[in-house]
Formats: C-alpha cells, sequence, structure tokens
C-alpha cells in the first residue's frame, strides 16, 4: 500500500517505482530494461530517483539503457523526471523517457510489445494499464479441425503462410491503481496483475480501486491462466483476510491459479491439479 512496484524479471521489466525499488531489487537493480509507469501519483514514482542513480553510481552496468515509459503529461512523472536533472544537473544517465496514451505501443523485443491501455483511478491525471504482447503464428481457424497429415498435405502445396496467421499473445496485463479493467484487454493472458484494494465493494468510498471480486471476474471473463490480487488495504488484518480471500476465489469460478502479491510476496489462494504455476 505505501509502495508499489513489479519485477517481472523474464521479461526485463519493472512496472511502476514506488520508494525502495532499488534496495528490494539489491544486486539486480541493472536488470531491468524498461520501467513502466502507470500514474504519477507518489507510491508508484519516488523509487525513481533513486533506482536512476544506484545504477549510474553502483559499480556494474553504469551504461546500461534503460526506457522509462509513462502516461504522456502527467505531472507527478514529469516532477520525478525535473527532479532527477535538477539533483544532478551535469550527468548525463542513458534513460530515455517516453510518454505513451492509451492504445499506443512501445517495442520491448524482436516479437515483445508494451500496450497502454487506459485506467480509471480518479482525477485528471492520465492513467494508464499495460500488455505486454508475444507475437506469434497460429494455424488459421479454417485448418483447425483437420488432422496433422492433411494440415502437413496442406503446407507442401500452398506453403505454410496459407495455412499460418499471426496474432498476439498477451504474456502479462497489469491493471495499475484501477477499477475493474476490460477483461478483452486481457483475453487469454497468462497473467493478469490486478488491483484488489477492498474485500468489500462498501468499504469502498471513491471509485479509484477494485474490489478482490470484481478483479477476479475480469480473470474469469479473461480466461486469463493465472492471476495475481494485488495492493490490498492494510485496514485488513490478514490473519482474516486470507481465508476471506481464499473463500472468494472459491466462489467465483475463477478457474486459473490465483495469487495473492503483498509485501513482496506471493501467497497461494488456490491450490489443485491443473494451476499454474504448480501452487
Ligand atoms: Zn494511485
Amino acid at each position: 500500500m505505501f509502495s508499489n512496484w513489479l519485477w517481472h524479471e523474464p521479461l526485463g521489466l519493472v512496472i511502476d517505482a514506488g520508494e525502495g525499488l532499488q534496495l528490494a531489487l539489491g544486486q539486480r537493480i541493472w536488470s531491468p530494461r524498461t520501467v513502466a509507469l502507470t500514474h504519477g501519483h507518489a507510491d508508484h514514482v519516488l523509487g525513481l530517483p533513486g533506482f536512476i542513480a544506484s545504477r549510474r553510481y553502483a559499480k556494474g552496468a553504469q551504461d546500461k539503457p534503460l526506457a522509462i515509459v509513462y502516461p504522456e503529461g502527467n505531472a507527478g512523472v514529469l516532477a520525478v523526471r525535473e527532479l532527477v536533472g535538477r539533483l544532478w544537473p551535469n550527468e548525463a544517465f542513458p534513460v530515455t523517457w517516453t510518454g505513451v496514451r492509451a492504445g499506443d505501443e512501445f517495442r520491448l523485443g524482436k516479437a515483445l510489445g508494451l500496450r497502454a491501455f487506459a485506467a480509471t483511478h480518479g482525477g485528471t491525471e492520465p492513467t494508464l494499464g499495460y500488455v505486454v504482447f508475444e507475437e506469434r503464428r497460429r494455424l488459421k481457424p479454417a485448418f483447425a479441425g483437420l488432422a496433422e497429415p492433411e494440415v502437413r498435405q496442406l503446407a507442401r502445396e500452398g506453403g505454410r503462410d496459407a495455412l499460418m496467421e499471426p496474432y498476439r499473445h498477451v504474456r502479462l496485463a497489469h491493471s495499475g491503481d484501477s477499477m475493474p479493467v476490460d477483461p478483452s484487454v486481457a483475453a487469454g493472458a497468462d497473467l493478469l496483475v490486478h488491483d484488489a484494494t477492498f474485500l468489500d465493494a462498501a468499504d469502498r468510498r471513491r471509485e479509484i480501486h477494485a474490489t478482490a471480486s470484481e478483479a477476479l471476474e475480469v480473470g474469469r471473463a479473461a480466461g486469463v491462466r493465472c492471476l495475481v490480487l494485488q495492493h490490498l488495504s492494510i485496514r485488513y488484518d490478514r490473519a482474516s483476510a486470507i481465508p476471506a480471500l481464499r473463500e472468494q476465489v472459491a466462489a467465483s469460478g475463477f478457474a486459473g491459479a490465483c495469487w495473492l502479491l503483498d509485501d513482496g510476496r506471493l501467497t497461494a489462494l488456490n491450490t489443485g491439479p491443473g494451476l499454474w504455476p504448480e501452487a
């Protein structure tokens, strides 16, 4: 609740940069290639100056480029960017800042990209969620019912391009601080990380954060394989909140694996055969 970030090691991606990011990463501070910021609230951006400075001044890959992607025009992010410039006026950092809007894309690698989508978090400042997609190829639906020898025969006759079509598979979707996101943005995702501030909608004063059951419904409707709930309010005692969450997951109809990310740790909210990753 006080400081937010998510480090996705296989993607080399950090989403949000709350205070203490560099302390949490330790020797891995040079691993991230990209930081994607969802919005400019203090608990999501105040870790950036320390993180950038640590990469510049600690022993290691000081020249490794870092790309920062953020909601274009967001005042909190721009204030942090200016702070870095003022704190170290004579230093050049290997950092690029790219402002994006909903629908914009940012290249992460050869077949990997980041796409921003609009999130609902109150106020007038631009707020985003992100999807990491991977470009893949699959059999065209018209050939989906054929047996493998027939598919091979068609490939010999017409070539692979006549049979295959490109598509985008969602590796990761991240809601940021947000009300429930449109499930279509996370359709078929390997992993959805979603705001779940409230156990009960009656505890919500303003429409700026989701409930756990809303997040579960997004995960169910999107058919994601793994759902990580995050940002659970500190008003809830964990000893009773975790059993309550497990009951909500069991009653939700969400068929994937579900975890709570809390204080830097993952806690399984359901277990069983077929869930991934195995709990
Ligand atoms: Zn916020």
